[in-house]
């Protein structure tokens, strides 16, 4: 199923939505990947729904892109004797290793990591940010905290920690349990929640060996600190500004978005911009004018993919949603101002004979006006260079390895299809038109250009172009 739009839609899924036919509404809808959010889903439910996404997709004869998220260090609370705690500002309250039930003088803080990093000063964010406390006093495996703002605490709160740089890793015990059973599955991106540092990229990268693409979920200060070498060591990249809004100052999301979006499309990593984008569709079946201009500004960054939560997976309207995020990202798209903003915000071609290549396919094919651009790629990597230059004309990424092919769903601007590598080069213009042809991406009588790294499947290796022209019957020349 060919879609006219650029920006890809992720929708995740959830008890709304993760049955066979809501998956297929779904994808009708406009979703081209799913989102399995492994801080819900049993391993059971994980299964059921790989299965169900890729049922879709032999139905449907298209390539579908499954993301699951893992959860990461996620903090929360220990519990109060009342199952709650009214406080007021300027109350002090010690956190401590000690796990009986909490009361106004102390409460248990389930994470040695955590109280060893606390300094003084060092703020503590409860609840999404709805109780702020500031650490006064630290002890060896306690400290004592004073209420700065807010009047609620209750069991299992949430805690964010925007100040402290904890030592462990970015993968709990349960991460490394659900990223074993989600390594087993048919799935093509694991999503890592909460990562500080490179290195914890690079602790996933040996977990799970090529056979997922790692995207970081970039939420903490640390991480935004470090997003050019982060970026370095990731496949693609998550705004998540749901905890990033709770650890930063919201107001400085927007620009920290801008940022991300820019240097992901420089550094040619998909970019995803996640989170609360139709929230209110949770519950109306009409989203409010400011989260309309919400996705609109996203598509007109350039993101390659926008991203629905609970709209999709828990709300009253998960296939509204889909089909809302659709509709604003076709009409931005069609809005003649679009090309000419994301045409600006292109990046200077690397100085490799790869990137040379994907800047000429994009020019050749908009000053000849070629009806796309067909890449062959093996590895996803002549896609990733198409899709950095945001060519005005659509991108057939052509590749014989169906995971390449559902990895690319995330990208920017590009229809992925499954097919044998050819056989020489003359097989190669002929694939590349019947192909074009037969997904309605070229008529007859239209020119393509083609672009590959020859020979083929040597990742990197784009250095070659050829147009080619669509004759009568679909059968490909070269002109
Ligand atoms: C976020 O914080 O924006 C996010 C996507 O993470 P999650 O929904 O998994 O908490």
């Amino acid at each position: 199923m060919k879609r006219s739009r650029r920006v890809k839609i992720l929708a995740t899924l959830g008890p709304a939505s993760n049955t066979l036919e809501m998956i297929r509404k779904l994808h009708e809808a406009g979703a081209d990947v799913f989102r399995i959010n492994m801080s819900h889903a049993s391993h059971d439910l994980m299964r059921e729904t790989v299965k169900n996404i890729r049922k879709v997709e032999e139905d449907v004869g298209a390539s579908i892109g499954i993301l699951a998220d893992i959860q990461g260090p996620k903090h929360r609370l220990g519990t109060f004797e009342k199952g709650e705690l009214d406080v007021k500002p300027g109350d002090q309250i010690t956190l401590d290793s000690d796990p009986t039930p909490g009361n106004s003088e102390r409460v248990h803080l389930p994470h040695p990591d955590i109280l060893d990093a606390m300094q003084i000063g060092h703020r503590l964010l409860v609840n999404d940010g709805k109780v702020n406390l500031k650490v006064v006093e630290t002890g060896s495996g306690w400290a004592k905290v004073e209420v700065v703002s807010g009047t609620w605490l209750a069991d299992k709160k949430g805690v964010n920690l925007p100040d402290s740089e904890l030592r462990s890793g970015a993968l709990t015990e349960k991460d490394h349990k659900d990223l074993a059973a989600v390594l087993k599955e048919d799935i093509d991106w694991v999503a890592l929640s909460f990562i500080q540092r490179p290195e914890d990229m690079a602790e996933a990268r040996k977990i799970c060996q090529g056979k997922v693409g790692l995207m970081a979920k970039i939420e903490k200060p640390q991480a935004v600190e470090r997003l050019d070498d982060i970026i370095e060591m990731s496949d693609a990249i998550m705004v998540a500004r749901g905890d990033l809004g709770v650890e930063m100052p919201l107001e400085m999301v927007p620009s920290i978005q801008k940022k991300m979006i820019r240097k992901c499309r420089k550094a040619g990593r998909p970019v995803v911009v996640a989170t609360q984008m139709l929230e209110s569709m949770i519950t109306s079946p009409v989203p409010t004018r400011a989260e309309v201009s919400d996705v609109a500004n996203a598509v007109y960054e350039g993101a390659d993919a926008i991203m629905l939560s609970a709209e999709s997976a828990a709300g009253d309207y998960p296939f509204e949603a889909v089909s809302t995020m659709n509709s604003i990202a076709e009409s931005i798209e069609n809005d003649k101002g679009y090309a000419a903003t994301i045409e600006a915000q292109r990046p200077e071609p690397e100085p490799t004979g790869a990137d040379a290549i994907s800047f000429g396919a994009a020019e050749i094919a908009s000053t000849l006006d070629l009806a796309a651009i067909v890449c062959f790629t093996a590895s996803g990597s002549t896609g990733l260079r198409a899709a950095r230059t945001r060519p005005s004309k659509p991108i057939l990424t052509l590749s014989p390895v169906p995971e390449t092919a559902r990895r690319l769903c995330l990208t920017w601007g590009t229809f992925s299809v499954t097919t044998p590598d050819p056989t020489d080069l003359d097989d190669m213009v002929d694939k590349a038109c019947r192909v074009a042809f037969r997904e309605g991406v070229a008529r007859p009588g239209d020119r393509i250009i083609i672009s590959a790294g020859v020979p083929l499947r040597t990742p990197g290796s784009t250095n070659m172009l050829r147009i080619a022209y669509i004759g009568s019957d679909g059968q490909g020349s070269v002109h």
